[in-house]
């Protein structure tokens, strides 16, 4: 089990050699933390706590944390898209910290979701025929940041909304049925 201690050390170790700090609310980092902490242990490697990630190292390679949008986000917001990596005039109270855009291409975000459909169709496909459910409706969980309105397909929902920064509990689920038989 990877502990939330080397996972703090490491990314304070790669925001000292990058000359950038980490957020300094201390419970807002900690989610951000678990996190990656969570997301190690279920991939094998640390991927963004704010984005879909599919567990096919490939697809996911550019937001392993730190992500390959994290310097030029930091340089022109203050920020990482999460929030987790800060710059120092942010620190020190001069820079306010805004939702900003997500830089990671469509595409990727897309073919992500897409995965990750297709992966929790699957298992609720499987767990269907165990239980000898009706095939021809499964039930996907997709989430909603109940501050700003942003919507993911996920498990379980985001640890931090990454538009608004809103916590895991402003989420809430919508319920959604898909046609297997389809
Ligand atoms: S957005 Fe921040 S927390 Fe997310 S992967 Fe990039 S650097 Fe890490």
């Amino acid at each position: 089990m990877i502990s939330l201690e080397k996972v703090r050390q490491r990314a304070e170790s790669d925001a000292k050699t990058y000359g950038y700090y980490l957020n300094p609310d201390p419970e807002f980092l900690n989610d951000l933390l678990e996190g990656l902490r969570k997301n190690e242990e279920r991939y094998g490697y640390p991927s963004c706590p704010c984005r879909v990630a599919t567990g096919n190292l490939e697809l996911d390679r550019d937001i392993i944390c730190p992500c390959d949008y994290r310097d030029p986000d930091v340089a022109e917001f203050g920020t990482c898209y999460c929030a987790l990596y800060v710059r120092k005039d942010v620190v020190e109270g001069k820079t306010s910290l805004m939702p900003i855009p997500e830089r990671r291409p469509l595409e990727k975000q897309a073919r992500a979701y897409a995965v990750t459909a297709e992966k929790i169709a699957e298992k609720a496909a499987a767990t269907t025929a165990k239980t000898e459910q009706p095939r021809s409706e499964v039930r996907k969980k997709l989430w909603y940041c109940r501050q700003c309105g942003y919507v993911v397909y996920r498990e379980d929902p985001p640890y931090v909304c990454p538009i608004c920064k809103a916590k895991r509990e402003m989420f809430a689920e919508i319920a959604v049925r898909i046609d297997l038989a389809g």
